[in-house]
């Protein structure tokens, strides 16, 4: 299924873009009615020089909407007398400048992705078409993002459930383009090299043939894509999809990597949701390769929720909180088993 959609660029009543993506050409001229003041932006980045990792302050970011009723919703479409974030009365996918950046005023960049015009409804429930627009969704944007002067690594996520702090229940997600790499992406890159020195191989390639062989923490397949528990789990319910041909982010992705994709992802999430009696909360995070190091990485994403069992959730307490220092209380073979049996 090859990428097949329009897209057409707007301008907010502040001047920030927005991107209608289109399954089909169509008409997007509606303007945004709203008064709005120019952003405020007070954001500033600073280098913790006992951790060397960066800290974003963004003040401006307090006063953003929080958990609105859903006849407020700003991500639902423009209706008469009510306009939102979204001037069009429908929509698929759409991508906008986040009004609250946490970059405001740097290299660094904050779009929301809403992955439909429906507010109740999930990205598990999207379907296949919907769920694959979105992956070219992430690409193009990735694409935009990376090409721009001072952005080190774009990260592609979706926070979702009250639980994980979500501010606004209409599915959607975020990307940042951060103006530095994560202490994440650091690590690994460190790891990769130490790896390389040691051994002169590709970490990537052993962590993904090991995961590969030990089948017990495997929960799906499929001919592209491989999702399973990782060995060292730090979350209770923590899901790793690789793509099986090593590509160095969204963009680099394939027409075939990209149905593959969809397909697991949308059974992973299902399995989520399959879990337990009550809702599932979950945070979605792309890995992709920091701007100066494609060669040196393997996209993945990390799928895992902070809900540990039925009423219990997973609070980042003393020891991971102050020392980063995870403990888990799940085994990973064991939520391995359990999400396999799901749905
Ligand atoms: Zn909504």
């Amino acid at each position: 299924m090859a990428a097949q959609w329009a897209k057409t660029v707007r301008a907010l009543a502040d001047g920030r873009e927005i991107r209608y993506y289109d399954s089909e050409l169509r008409e997007r001229s509606a303007t945004d009615t709203r008064d709005l003041a120019p952003v405020e932006s007070r954001s500033h980045t600073t280098l913790d020089a006992l951790t060397g990792e960066w800290i974003t302050h963004a003040t401006h970011r307090q006063t953003r909407t929080f958990l609105p009723s859903t006849d407020l919703c700003p991500l639902c479409p423009s209706v008469s007398g009510r306009a939102t974030e979204i001037p069009e009365p429908d929509y698929e996918v759409v991508v906008f400048d986040n009004r609250f950046s946490a970059f405001a005023g740097g290299p660094g960049h904050c779009d929301v992705v809403c992955f439909t015009s429906a507010h109740d409804t999930t990205f598990a429930a999207l379907g296949l078409a919907r769920a694959r627009m979105v992956v070219d969704v992430w690409a193009d944007r990735t694409a935009d993002l990376t090409a721009r002067d001072g952005v080190a690594q774009v990260f592609c996520f979706e926070n979702h459930g009250e639980e994980i702090g979500v501010t606004l229940s209409h599915p959607h997600g975020q990307i940042y383009a951060y103006p530095f790499i994560t202490p994440r992406a650091e690590k690994i890159l460190v790891s990769a090299d130490r790896h390389r020195r040691e051994t002169g191989r590709d970490l990537f390639e052993d962590v993904l043939a090991r995961e590969r062989d030990d089948e017990n923490r495997i929960v799906a397949t499929n001919d592209e894509w491989l999702a399973f528990v990782p060995v060292a789990a730090r979350w209770p319910f923590e899901v790793q999809l690789f793509p099986r041909r090593r590509v160095a982010d969204i963009p680099d992705l394939d027409d075939s990597q990209r149905d593959g994709f969809a397909d697991l992802y949308l059974d992973m999430l299902q399995r989520f949701a399959a879990l337990f009696d009550e809702s599932m909360p979950y945070i979605a995070a792309w890995n992709q390769a920091p701007a100066t190091h494609r060669d040196a990485w393997w996209l993945h994403m990390q799928l895992f929720s902070i809900r540990r069992a039925p009423g219990k959730l997973k609070y980042l307490a003393g020891s991971e909180s102050a020392m980063g220092a995870f403990i888990n209380d799940t085994d990973p073979a064991a939520v391995a088993a359990q999400l396999r049996a799901a749905r």
